[in-house]
């Protein structure tokens, strides 16, 4: 069974790859996120077969470089180490082959407005995580490299994505804990489907709140409604015992019987009992002369 996270980013593979700035974009997203990218070697590992056939493409479509994914145990994984591969990709991320700073995010790559959340998919593909809906909300994106983390973080506040960002054993993370920012992230960069899921779990569990607060609120009423019928019930009762129906006025006893089998009704449903039925501030009258009758005979015992 794949987690929701491994659906999503099998959805996201799914999406069309879009025009030729977005394409190189979401390379360069993946690059940047994945295992390792310098001028000696580029590395891309995932456990995800779908998310190294969509590498393997991009780097074909934007580079010309043509990758053979190699299976390492569970994961598949594209290495790069022909320098004049590496040069290419180099070329087309806009970073100068002799340069060694890499881990930038060079945002002339992603100039163009639709460029970002393309770039962003990338990057959610190589080192991106979410929880599913029937968890608390989560996302997250690691990488290794701090200043690329506070560079990406800018781009995400710009997107108007509010990031968390925290260092955890050099690792640095952005993470989003906010359900509608992590709805609002999985729809720009194409997860319409994971996005709806965590949407409708949300208004879900406002539902059942909803119902929980109602159900509470009848309980309480019952108990209220029990609390008043079992006072009266248990003074008939010890009345009935010291001097038997007749201590009642004939008029009242029918009011007594009813009173006596229906422990849990309301003042509406035994006034309803009666035939015919009577008033509700009728049967109240009766039933407070009930009680002074039956709180007399106890007290005068
Ligand atoms: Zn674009």
């Amino acid at each position: 069974m794949l987690t929701f996270s491994a659906r999503t980013k099998n959805e996201l593979c799914r999406a069309p790859v879009g025009r030729a700035c977005c394409r190189t974009a979401e390379l360069y997203g993946m690059l940047l996120f994945g295992a390792t990218f310098s001028c000696r070697e580029i590395r891309l590992v995932s456990e995800q077969p779908s998310i190294i056939r969509r590498a393997a493409m991009l780097l074909n479509k934007v580079c010309g470089v043509s990758a053979q994914p190699v299976s390492v145990g569970r994961r598949k994984v594209i290495q790069l180490t022909e320098p004049s591969e590496i040069a290419a990709v180099m070329e087309h991320m806009g970073y100068d082959f002799r340069s060694y700073i890499t881990y930038h995010l060079n945002r002339n790559v992603i100039e163009n407005d639709c460029c970002a959340a393309a770039f962003v998919r990338g990057m959610f593909l190589m080192a991106g995580s979410v929880a599913g809906p029937d968890k608390k909300s989560h996302l997250e994106i690691k990488t290794g490299h701090a200043i690329l983390g506070r560079e990406v973080m800018s781009l995400l506040l710009d997107l108007e994505l509010m990031p968390k960002m925290i260092e955890r054993r050099s690792t640095w993370l952005l993470y989003w804990k906010n359900t509608a920012q992590v709805e609002d992230f999985l729809t720009l960069i194409g997860a319409r489907h994971a996005a709806l899921a965590i949407m409708e779990a949300k208004v879900e569990k406002q539902l059942r709140g909803e119902i929980n607060r109602k159900v509470n609120c009848e309980t309480a009423n019952l108990i209220k409604i029990t609390s008043a019928s079992t006072k009266q019930i248990s003074a008939i009762e010890k009345a009935l015992a010291i001097g038997g129906i007749e201590i009642f006025p004939e008029n009242l006893r029918q009011t007594v019987d009813l009173r006596v089998a229906n422990p849990t009704a309301s003042l509406a449903e035994l006034a309803a009992k009666f035939d015919p039925p009577i008033s509700k501030p009728g049967l109240s009258h009766r039933l407070g002369r009930i009680m002074e009758i039956a709180m007399h005979v106890i007290d005068s015992e």
